[in-house]
This record gives C-alpha cells, structure tokens and sequence, in this order.
C-alpha cells in the first residue's frame, strides 16, 4: 500500500511540483468532510498547526440550514470559531484529484483548545479510550453500499430527481459481467482510496440494479470511521469526475433495497491477541465476547438514532430485503440485526446489520462500543441466540420503526448519557427533532397522488 505522508513528505512533494494544495477537513454532524483547500506553501509554514471554521458546521442540518436551539452555538452567541486541529497522521495524498492532499482535523475550543464534546471524532475517541483503560482495542470495519447512476448530479437534480437511469438493470448481487460494466467508475474508486493509504479489501455488486459495495479492512475505530468518511466522499467524487453521481442514502427508492452500512466489530488486547475468542466456549464465544453482545442487545434502543439518523433512514427496513426489523442475535444469519461471524476461529466478531449507508460513522461506532462497555461493566448475560428467519419472528425484540421513535429512546438513554455526556445526548436529540420536523411539514408526493381525487 502506498504510505501515508509525513509533513517532510509533503514538503518534498510540494519542492518537486507533486502536490500543490492539502484539504483541511473536519467531519460535521452528518459524517462529511468540511474544510478549506490551503495552497500546500501555507499548509506546510502555517496550518499544519492549527486552522478555524465557523462553529456552525456542528449545528446545521443536511442543507447547512443555520438551526436554532442549540445550547452550543447560535445566532445569539454569534457563531464563533472552532480550531481545527490538523492530525498529521492522517495526513495522505488523494490521488483522484491533481497535485493535492488531504488531513483531517481535531475540532477544539477556540479560548481552552479543548476538543468539542458534541464532535463526532471526539465523541468517539472518548469512548475507544474507555476500552484502551482496560486494556482492550476495539477493530471495527465498516461495509458501504451505494447505488451507481449513469447521469451527472447536475442532470439528476435539474431532471427533479425522476427517471434517473442506473448504472445497470439488474440484480447484480456477486455478478461479474454486469459489474464489468461499471469498471470504469469503480475500479478508479478501489484504486483512489488505495493510493490514499486506506487498505481496500474488495467492491462487490449488491442486491438491487446499479448497486455496489465497497469494503475497506478492519482496523482501530477511529481509523475505521476516519476511512469510512473519506471513502464516502472519494465515491462522490470520483463518479462526479466521470460525468456520474452514486447516493448513499438509506433508500432512494420504494422498489430496490435500501443501502447498508453493516459494523463488525471485535476485541484485542493491546498487543494483538483476540480477546473475542474462547475455543473452549460455544461458537468460540468468550466471556468478554458475550457480555459486550449483550449490551449490545440490552440498548439496540438506544444507539439506533446513530445508525439511522433520518426520516428516510427508517424505509430501509423492510422484511425480506436483508435489512434487519429485529434486534436479536444469530449464528452467521443474515435476517438477525446482529450477526455472529466467524465463530470458533480469530476472525470472530459481531456484525451489526441495523446501520444504513447514511450514518456519520463515528457516532455509530461509539454508539456501539458504547453499548458494548455497558455489557462488559454489568457483566451482563447473554441471551439464547435466535435460530431461523428473523423476519417472521414473534415476541423479539424489534428495531425502533420510525425516527420519532428512536429519538425519544436517545434522549431517555441513561446508558449514553452516562457514556457521551448528557449535552451532547441533547445535542443530538435536538438534531433528530429538527429532522423530524422538517419531514412533517411536507407535502409529498405520494400524499397528493393517493388524495388529490379521491380524499
Ligand atoms: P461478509 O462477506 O460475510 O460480510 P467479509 O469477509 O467480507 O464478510 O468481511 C466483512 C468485513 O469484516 C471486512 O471489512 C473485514 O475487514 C471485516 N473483518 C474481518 N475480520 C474482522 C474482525 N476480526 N473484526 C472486525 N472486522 C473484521
């Protein structure tokens, strides 16, 4: 894999004319990159150390709507700054776009430089430091789907969004040939990451036409989401660089399957030993293992505004389509919401299938250790893994239906406002009323097609 860069790298690079510009990004409220393109003579002399953006980027909606209520920031409090703070380690090149590169950034008060409790890369470093106490390192990965469209985002947008032609007209699930025919798009996306030092593993065709899956390796947490908000952002804009668009929302469409972000996640200690794995157990199921898979049954509740932060994120979970409705766990069972994967060997871990392509990764994943933590703390039990197909499942345990309903869970979560900190549980909550509200006051559509005659 091509390295990651140092700041002498880069200055290197910009000596010998390879790199011009380095993209300073924070990640917001919706897992984006937000940021300035610096000229690299000014990154390298200046900004490397420290850079500002306006505090609203944590408090305004999908449409950077400026979003009042926020106990944070506002228009009363005049919307001041926060320092962006360049962590070099993720310093790479970003091989899709000419001469430039890219760092992402710590988001810290501008008077204390402490980090912004409600940051989603805070949020998360605070809860992977709970398992690092203890002597534990979270790996996680992440899978991303996304639909492929054979027309611009401009052509989408000016066409309202209607008749947009998918990449392909078929299932493409595993499929070879129907995949070659977006090689060109994809095959520049596997190969841009790469070259961004971000281990892709494979892209796949998923279950509906123009759908595709991207999977990068698993690794620490941070890196995991840190990977996953740049690999979000690469897809953009690599199919924008080739006359195409991809969307990652949760279901674009009443007809396909929605997209997924399923979480696996897995334990080791500090010096690489895999503290999932018990040979001696059922399934090769350690006690750790079970208390943490416990947890996160006991709060699926709680955590799943984070895996399904949208009105839109709730479509997605329809029986039959291999996005989970109920929250139970299951031996390599792909209708359960938590699948246990590669039991009795290293590779054991946990995949959590409720999280849509929408998720801001960093949330999701503390979500889950958070929950997680809980279990291990309580040393709660496991529950009798569900046998069969989880869809037709009576009296188990359901995924929240509606984003109404898993907001109300968030705010009553004592569990995550322990865990976050109780301002940034309402920093949240606040986020997802917001969201709710902005759907209710729609007309759509479907309402006046149903209505318009015959209400
Ligand atoms: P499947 O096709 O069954 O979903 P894959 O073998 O493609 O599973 O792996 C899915 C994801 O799981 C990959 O991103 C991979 O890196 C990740 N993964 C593999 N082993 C582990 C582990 N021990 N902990 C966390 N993630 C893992």
């Amino acid at each position: 894999m091509r390295k990651m860069l140092t700041l002498e790298h880069l200055e290197e690079e910009f000596a010998a004319g390879t790199i011009d510009t380095v993209l300073a990004c924070m990640v917001d409220m919706q897992g984006r990159l937000m940021g300035k393109r610096f000229h690299a003579d000014y990154f390298i002399n200046n900004a490397y150390d420290e850079t500002h953006s306006c505090n609203y980027l944590l408090a305004t909606d999908l449409e950077m709507a400026t979003v009042e209520g926020y106990k944070s920031t506002g228009w009363k409090a005049g919307y001041g700054d926060y320092v962006m703070k360049p962590d070099l380690s993720t310093l790479r090149r970003v091989p899709w776009l000419e001469g430039t590169a890219l760092v992402l950034c710590d988001v810290l008060d501008h008077h204390d430089y402490q980090p912004i409790a409600h940051s989603p890369r805070a949020i998360l470093r605070k809860q992977i430091e709970r398992f690092v106490d203890l002597g534990i390192q979270p790996m996680m990965a992440t899978e991303l789907e996304f639909f492929l469209f054979d027309q611009s985002y401009a052509e989408a947008c000016q066409a309202g969004y209607r008749g947009m032609p998918l990449a392909s007209n078929y299932n493409e699930d595993y499929h070879i040939f129907q995949t070659t025919k977006e090689e060109v798009v994809i095959r520049a996306m596997r190969n841009g990451v790469y070259g961004a030092g971000i281990p892709v593993e494979c892209s796949k065709g998923e279950a509906s036409a123009g759908q595709a899956e991207i999977n990068i390796k698993y690794d620490k947490a941070l890196t995991t989401a840190d990977h996953h908000s740049i690999v979000k952002n690469a897809c953009k804009e690599i199919a924008w660089g080739h006359g195409k668009a991809v969307t990652f929302m949760a279901k674009w469409d009443n007809n396909s399957a929605g997209s997924s972000s399923h979480v696996h996640q897995s334990m080791w200690s500090l010096e690489g030993q895999p503290l999932f794995l018990d040979e001696s157990r059922e399934h090769g199921m350690s006690q750790m293992m079970c208390h943490y898979l416990a947890g996160l049954l006991a709060h699926a509740d709680d955590v799943t505004c984070f895996l399904a932060p949208y009105v839109n994120s709730y479509k997605r979970f329809c029986e039959g389509t291999f996005a989970p409705t109920k929250a139970i766990w299951s031996l390599d069972n792909r209708t359960a919401g938590f699948r246990l994967c590669g039991a009795n060997t290293k590779a054991i871990r946990i995949e959590c299938r409720i999280g849509g392509a929408d998720l801001n990764p960093y949330l999701a994943l503390a979500g889950q250790l958070a929950a997680g933590m809980a279990g291990i703390e309580q040393q709660l039990e496991l529950e009798t893994e569900f046998v069969g197909n989880a869809y037709g499942g009576q009296d188990i345990r359901e995924v929240p239906n509606t984003l109404r309903e898993a907001t109300e869970k968030l705010d009553q979560s004592t569990m995550l406002r322990e865990a976050f900190g109780s301002d940034v549980i309402d920093h949240y909550v606040h986020a997802a009323r917001w969201e709710q509200r902005q759907y209710d006051k729609q007309v759509t559509d479907w309402e006046v097609a149903r209505g318009f005659e015959r209400a």
